[in-house]
């Protein structure tokens, strides 16, 4: 396993992290669910994430049943939560970023999870009804208090991002290290355009989500629908209809005649691509059984076949690279 610097923090994350969106608590059984961290945690991997949403709680209580059956030396990993949705109740104070929300939020994910303390704590989304300062003082006093270690955000726009960075500045507060935002073959400009300036000038560090678009870019989907999959889940047609898309299907189609070339599995070709980019921390994989994170994790080996050839012919099927301002 290969380790990154979260931004420009202390911390370091696995090149390779283990997600529970849609698996724990839900597609998957809790033995698997357990299997898959044993599998991951044995190759190296260091943070598994997770949020208040996933499954309604259910995931952080299936990881924390686990993170205590298993009994790892705390210092070896990282946990995350996040915060925003909550448990998808109605109540107008039961979601969003405001203090009362994001504490009792950081409370029940201590609970769920089984821990003293979440190392990367995220505001899952933008609040446009909670000023960012509320935010921003209410993840410093979390730290303070040795509730959350690191804090930081999720699908938030670059200038969100800053104006929580400047409020931490002007306040001497402790301001937003990571986000998670999406990033894969299909999704790349906030990457690689809105937050350079982040990266460059704020130490941002990421942590990507949705590397194989929901299993599309695995290839599994180009010659009819596998059973047993993410997108044959009840209850995810929007999710299906989205990753699905035509326009995508055609693009995999070509990324994979591309690893045909290059003599790799496109999977391992998809993840690869994500990790060439030095401004990802890490790329949070999402699996339904073991065998699926054993084949990603060897992407790390495919990473030095992508030459700059080989980024260009990615780029030409795609056509999505962004055009970046010329100064
Ligand atoms: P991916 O896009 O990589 O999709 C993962 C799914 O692809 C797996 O569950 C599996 O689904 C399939 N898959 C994985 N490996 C293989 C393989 N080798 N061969 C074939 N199929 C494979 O990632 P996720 O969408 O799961 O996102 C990863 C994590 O990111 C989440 O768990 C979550 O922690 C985080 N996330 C964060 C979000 C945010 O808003 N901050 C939003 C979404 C995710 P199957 O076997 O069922 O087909």
């Amino acid at each position: 396993m290969e380790y990154r610097k979260l931004g420009s923090s202390g911390v370091q994350v696995s090149a390779f992290s283990l997600g529970s969106w849609l698996t724990f608590g839900k597609q998957i059984t809790d033995e698997v669910a357990e299997e898959l961290m044993i599998t991951a945690y044995e190759n190296g991997v260091n943070f598994f994430d997770n949020a208040e949403i996933y499954a309604r709680g259910q995931s952080e209580i299936v990881m924390g049943r686990i993170l205590k059956n298993l009994n790892w030396d705390r210092s070896s990993y990282l946990v995350s939560s996040k915060v925003f949705f909550g448990l998808g109740n109605a109540g107008p104070n039961q979601r969003g970023l405001s203090r009362k929300h994001v504490v009792e939020g950081c409370h029940a994910a201590l609970n769920r999870l089984q821990v003293d303390y979440i190392d990367l704590f995220f505001c899952h989304r933008p609040d446009k009804a909670t000023p960012i300062e509320e935010t921003v003082w209410t993840m410093h006093n979390l730290i303070q208090q040795g509730k959350i270690l690191y804090w930081g955000t999720s699908e938030w726009d670059a200038s969100e991002i800053m104006e929580a960075h400047l409020i931490a500045k002007q306040n001497h507060l402790i301001g937003p290290v990571m986000e998670q935002p999406e990033y894969n073959m299909f999704r790349r400009e906030k990457l690689e355009k809105d937050f350079l300036h982040l990266f460059k000038h704020h130490g941002l560090g990421t942590t990507i989500w949705s590397p194989l678009a929901s299993g599309v870019l695995s290839g599994k989907y180009l010659d009819g629908f596998p059973e047993n999959t993410r997108l044959g889940m009840e209850g995810l047609d929007w999710l299906k209809n989205r990753a699905l898309a035509n326009d995508r299907i055609e693009k995999a189609r070509k990324i994979k005649k591309i690893a045909d070339q290059l003599n790799v599995s496109m999977v391992k070709l998809s993840l690869a691509w994500c990790l060439k980019n030095p401004n990802v921390s890490t790329v949070i994989l999402g699996a339904s059984k073991t065998s699926q994170l054993t084949e990603n994790f060897e992407a790390l080996d495919v990473v030095a076949l992508l030459t700059p050839d080989v980024m260009d012919a990615i780029d030409a099927v795609l056509d999505n690279k962004p055009v970046l301002p010329e100064f």
